[in-house]
């Protein structure tokens, strides 16, 4: 059996965090099983379901990298209303669903029956049984379409994160599969869908547990083999509750893109919400995939935590190789003013400066005074600049024009004989020749700056 998963978002706003975490399981798992991981688009909801949203499902699953085996054949629902009627009207013929001409005062009143009584809300009233008499059909109400859910014994499963789940059927309702205007419903878009694509594996959100009865009863009317259900638990804010952009929690993905947070970072940090190995935190999707088992993610909900993604982040950004980072900073320099990132080569430039940022944007500030002396702030000026600054450096400047063979050692030999003849701590130096050449007390090594801004930019700066 080739495992099957698929992620199916409706789109209906942003690509998620938590939809995120669930296509990274369904995605992990398909991989780790040489199997297939599909997308589907679950836009029946045609007042909610926008095409805008679509693209942002698409782009933010590009953005993440989670790739999909029907990358050319994506299924949206909207195009397969023929064959949902098609397996109404199998369903009809093969008396596994009826007609139902209730009215909307009918089934309020049925409604709040079955709330004092605790029952299924519909009484099946229009369902056909053995020597049951129907009511006379009433005239121009076009009826609805019923599933005939079993009205005894219980609907269970295995699931691979909760455990054994049961569900006496005389807690379900008839449900509708079918509005009186002839388009199908939810629950049963889901259930044709996921047997015509052949899902062996359905791993989704919990909120999804109660829909999970009711797919299966439609399942085995079908004649479908049962698929195997994970239903994984919510993702929290870092208070613990629904994550929601009134809340003022970062919903949408590609977000934490604009965040400078790298699409390899995200999928390491949401890996870890809700699933541990051992005490893992950084690694590649590689290794994921590897370790990944649904039978070690955990029942709870989990929360974010932002600082975990930032520090994350920062290991990935450390572990990335310089050329490939510069393809993630190039454009936020340019963004900043930074036409040009060529001199130094911005690759040189992480490499030295790559450990003292945990997101992008920090990284491309980090790199600014390599192409463009910065504006000294005003405490920075006032602690290290003292009087006699201005013809140090000028003097220091004479010593570096020396330099022929320009290199960290190179100039890093000229600090203690030029601290020496000055009477002064490498502090005086050091501070100040920062704040002349960078505009910046805040970098490395100062002999690596310089060696990187290159002889004749410095010369010029300090001179300047
Ligand atoms: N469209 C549903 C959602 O976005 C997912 C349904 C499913 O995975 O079965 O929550």
């Amino acid at each position: 059996m080739t495992v099957k998963t698929r992620f199916a978002p409706s789109p209906t706003g942003y690509l998620h965090i938590g939809g995120v975490r669930t296509a990274l399981f369904s995605w992990a798992f398909a991989k780790k099983h040489q199997g297939r991981f599909l997308l589907r688009i679950e836009d029946t909801d045609l007042e909610r379901s926008t095409a805008e949203s679509v693209n942002i499902i698409l782009d933010g699953m590009k953005w993440v990298g989670l790739d999909y085996a029907n990358a050319d054949d994506v299924v949206y629902q909207t195009r397969r209303f023929d064959r949902y009627r098609e397996v109404i009207a199998q369903l009809l013929a093969d008396g596994l669903a009826y007609h139902c001409y209730c009215s909307k005062e009918e089934l309020e009143a049925m409604r709040e029956q079955a709330e004092k009584d605790g029952t299924a809300t519909y009484d099946r009233r229009w369902r056909p049984e053995p020597g049951k008499t129907l009511p006379p059909v009433p005239e121009g109400v076009t009826p609805v379409v019923r599933f005939k859910t079993p009205t005894d014994g219980v609907t269970r499963w295995h699931d691979l994160v909760k455990g054994d789940i049961a569900i006496p059927n005389e807690a379900l309702d008839d449900l509708i599969i079918a509005r009186a205007d002839g388009t199908p419903t939810y629950n049963f878009c889901v259930v044709v869908d996921d047997f015509d694509m052949g899902i062996t594996h359905i791993i989704r959100g919990d909120d999804h547990v109660n829909n999970t009865p009711k797919q299966i009863n439609i399942l085995k009317a079908i004649g479908a083999e049962l698929p195997e259900y994970a239903h994984l638990p919510m993702i929290l804010n870092e208070q613990g509750k629904k994550i929601s952009k009134r809340s003022g929690d970062t919903v949408a993905v590609t977000d934490y893109g604009a965040m400078g947070i790298l699409p390899e970072a995200m999928l390491n940090y949401l890996a870890r919400l809700g699933w541990a190995h051992g005490d893992d935190e950084f690694f590649t999707m590689r290794q994921f995939i590897e370790w990944f088992d649904l039978k070690d993610v955990s029942p709870s909900p989990s929360r974010m935590d932002l600082k975990k993604l930032y520090w994350i982040n920062g290991e990935h950004i450390k572990a990335m190789p310089d050329a490939e980072l510069a393809g993630h900073v190039r454009p936020r320099l340019e963004m900043r003013g930074i036409a040009d990132s060529t001199r130094p080569p911005l690759e040189d430039v992480l490499a030295l400066v790559k450990g003292r940022a945990q997101d992008l944007n920090t990284l491309a500030d980090e790199c600014l005074y390599f192409y463009a002396k910065q504006t000294p702030a005003e405490a920075d000026t006032a602690k290290h600049w003292d009087d006699g600054a201005a013809a140090r450096m000028l003097r220091f400047a004479e010593c570096l024009e020396s330099v022929n063979d320009w290199n960290p050692a190179a100039i890093h030999d000229l600090f203690a004989p030029f601290c020496e003849a000055e009477g002064i701590k490498m502090g005086k130096l050091g501070m100040p020749l920062r704040l002349a050449v960078a505009g910046t007390a805040k970098t490395p090594s100062v002999d690596e700056v310089l060696a990187l801004i290159g002889k004749e930019e410095v010369l010029r700066r300090i001179r300047s």
